[in-house]
């Protein structure tokens, strides 16, 4: 595989043409950002763990039966997926309170939703990716009234697969954030699913263990997704006693 042209570079990521046109080279970066790019730092290591915990994701979610963009794990940093037309909608999945919600509703963090929540946000940095709603979906163009059908039936089936899966990790799903695109006339999972996009919270004692370590300066952020990693990866629960 030839890495091609440089297209474009996120917060968090940097993308790739190949020799191939179905497919980008994905390169996760160290860098963190937070509170619209005002927080910026650079985390050793960061961008390694996120592209191996996005991979372990995809692969698990492909075995049950999610289509994602994800090819193959191609280095430390970098995956080939397949190159998406991609919808600038960013779906949020919420089955405890926590973050934006909790500010906007004053619903205290950590408060289990009786029903799963979806939330769309337009992908838009310059305008901090304000949250829009089927009708902003359709009046923009951004998606058809199928295309966010599917969208949504697959966020959901995704949320899931992912509760149990994480679960016997010892790992409460709080939340995520997905995004989809086209490819061959199909909706694909893309992006990213990492603790740079979930909220994971260890079952036991509560303790964070995704990207709001770093927004809300508690440190040991890189140590947090090694220990992520080291659960997927070992199929184990929490290091700490009194597991149950
Ligand atoms: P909140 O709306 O509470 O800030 O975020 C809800 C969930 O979606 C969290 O898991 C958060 O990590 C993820 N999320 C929402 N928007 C973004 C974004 O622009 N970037 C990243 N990395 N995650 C996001």
């Amino acid at each position: 595989m030839v890495k091609g042209e440089f297209l474009y570079e996120g917060k968090a990521k940097k993308v790739f043409r190949t020799d191939d046109p179905d497919l980008l080279l994905i390169e996760f970066k160290d860098d963190a950002t937070a509170l619209d790019g005002v927080k910026k730092d650079r985390l050793p290591d960061k961008g390694i763990l996120n592209n191996h915990l996005s991979a372990i994701f995809f692969e698990m979610l492909e075995k049950n039966g999610i289509e994602t963009h994800f090819e193959k794990t191609i280095s430390e940093r970098g995956m080939l997926v397949n190159a998406l037309e991609i919808i600038p909608v960013e779906v949020i999945v919420r089955n405890i309170a926590a973050g934006s919600i909790s500010k906007r509703l004053a619903i205290p963090e950590g408060t289990t939703l009786k029903k799963t929540v979806l939330e769309f946000s337009l992908k838009n940095d310059e305008l901090h990716d304000p949250m829009i709603n089927h009708y902003h979906i359709y009046a923009l163009d951004l998606a058809s009234a199928e295309e966010m059908a599917e969208i949504e039936k697959v966020a959901l089936k995704v949320n899931d697969i992912m509760i149990p899966y994480l679960k016997d990790k010892g790992i409460t799903l709080v939340d995520f954030k997905l995004e989809f695109g086209r490819h061959k006339g199909k909706i694909l999972l893309g992006d990213e699913i990492s603790p740079d996009t979930c909220r994971f919270w260890d079952s036991n004692s509560g303790e964070k263990l995704d990207k709001d370590r770093f927004r809300r300066d508690l440190g040991g952020v890189v140590e947090a997704y090694r220990e992520v990693l080291r659960r997927l990866e070992g199929g184990e629960g929490p290091a700490v006693e009194g597991k149950s």
